[in-house]
Parts: C-alpha cells; structure tokens; sequence
C-alpha cells in the first residue's frame, strides 16, 4: 500500500501563504508546496465535489510532477447512521463522488466524516452505520474504486459519532480502511485530553492493538489546535495558540519513535502551510 520510509506533511487547502504569493488557482499548489519543501496536498470538498475534471486532472499531473501526493477530503453531508435509507444512499454518493474525484486527480486517500448520532442511542447510531458500511464496501469495488483509501475521521463534536473507539471499529470492517485520527479533535471533544507525550502515546498504542503495527504505522493524521467548550470544538486555531492546544511537540517524538510513516496534515486556521512546515521541521529535527 506504501512504501514510504517517513512520515510526511501538507496541507488541508490552499492556505494564507499561497493567496499571499499571489496565486489563486488550485493547480498552481503542487508546485508552491515543493518549493516551500512539503509532500502532500489534501483537496477540500468538505462543501461538494464542484471541481470539473479538467481542474481535477491538471492538479492530478502537477501533483504528480511535482512529487506531491494527495488525499481528498469528502463533503461534510455524509452521514451513515442515518435512519433513513434513502439519505444513506445519498451519503454513499458523496463518497463515491469524492472517490471518483481522487481517482481523476491520482489521490490516495478519501477522508470522510462518517456520521452523527442525533437523539439516537450511540450504540443504535453505529449499528446503523455499521451495517450500512458494510454493504458500501463491495459496491465502492465494484465501482473500480476500491485501491483508493477511504480514512474515517475522528470527530470534535460529542453528537458526532467518531470517538476513537468508533472509528476504530470502522476499520475493522475491512483491512484497507485507515483511520484519520484528528488529535485536536479528540482533545476538544474530551475538553483537554492530549496534554503529554503520554497521553498522545496511549492513543497510539490502543489503534495499534485494533488494527495491529502495519495500519497503525501508516494513519492519516489532522493536527491542528483547537479551541473547545462543554460539547466538545469550537474552532480551528493556529499554532500561535498557547492556550487550547493539543501541541505537536507531545506527539512528534512518537512518530519517530515507532518508525511511523503517517501523513500529516495540518488544518489550521489559514496558516496551513507555514504550520506544516512548523511540524516537519520539529520531525526533521528529531531524525
Ligand atoms: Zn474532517
């Protein structure tokens, strides 16, 4: 699936620095991140897939050009656990149209928020979700669409089904599936829960014992500081923040550690690039 030797860090976007540059066009970012010393580009649709495929393929060859890899991340729409069948199908085609799209551009990986709970039961909510899950698998293959990762996230919101044990029973469904464990949101839905090297490392340790070394080594990452209160995130932060965190500095001596060949990508608040070249210099410094 990966022959990567590090970890590696990007983007969620075109960030502050880019616009700044004086670009506007998304096609234009591959080439600006290899100049700036990053590897990889995750492609928002977290409001629609509206990217035609002539944009989608010409960022797919610069991209490829550059030696930039990709993710897509899939419309925020998606909710599996939803009661009612016919907006489960309708989930499943957002998926499926940000897998299409990852497809055209050469991207490896689709993340996607998997659900919300509402007023249901969370164990009733998984069930649902689960067992729709399940029969999606088979169809994302048939569609041809099956050698592309799809990453379920964790979630900020506590209504938001994906805690981490939630989203590690996902993966459980079948070994392909690859977390995207979002460590500010799993710190601002427990109001501050990632505060040392420790606590980030028992996160590490327990996707290890679900999904074993090899897919745990390999997660995608969404790093970003994140300001919380009673239900768990507000907003997205930048690393100026000295107040909220989580901080990187807890968990970058982790990946080095145990050898881990995760993707980082940093969804700060406009300030994406610049705080992912902050985390690759502070993995770099530690190699
Ligand atoms: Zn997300």
């Amino acid at each position: 699936m990966t022959n990567r030797e590090y970890t590696v860090f990007g983007p969620a976007g075109n960030s502050e620095m880019f616009y700044n540059a004086g670009y506007k066009k998304s096609a234009d970012m591959p080439a600006f991140l290899k100049n700036v010393g990053l590897d990889w580009y995750e492609y928002p649709c977290g409001r629609g897939v509206n990217v035609g495929e002539a944009t989608a393929s010409s960022i797919g060859y610069n991209a490829r050009k550059n030696g930039i890899k990709m993710s897509v991340h899939a419309p925020y729409f998606i909710n599996f656990a939803n009661p009612e069948e016919e907006k489960r199908i309708n989930s499943k085609n957002y998926l499926e149209s940000a897998l299409n799209l990852a497809k055209v551009m050469g991207a490896e990986r689709v993340v996607f928020h998997p659900g919300t709970c509402k007023k249901m039961d969370r164990g009733y909510a998984m069930g649902i979700l689960l067992d729709y899950m399940k029969t999606l698998i088979p169809e994302i293959d048939n569609a041809g669409l099956g050698d592309i990762t799809i990453c379920p996230e964790t979630m900020g919101k506590k209504n938001q089904l994906g805690n981490l044990k939630e989203i590690l029973e996902i993966c459980q469904l079948d070994e392909r599936i690859i977390p995207t464990i979002d460590f500010g949101h799993l710190h601002a839905r427990r109001r501050g829960s990632l505060n040392t090297e420790d606590d980030f490392a028992r996160v590490l340790d327990a996707i290890e014992d679900s999904i074993g070394t090899y897919r745990a080594r390999n997660i995608h990452i969404h790093f970003s500081q994140i300001e919380y209160g009673p239900s768990g995130e507000i907003r997205h932060l930048t690393f100026e923040d000295k107040k909220f965190g989580p901080y990187f500095e807890n968990l970058v001596r982790q990946l080095v550690r145990r050898k881990m060949t995760a993707v980082v990508i940093s969804e700060s608040s406009g300030t994406m690039i610049r705080d992912a070249l902050a985390m690759k210099k502070m993995y770099q410094n530690l190699l």
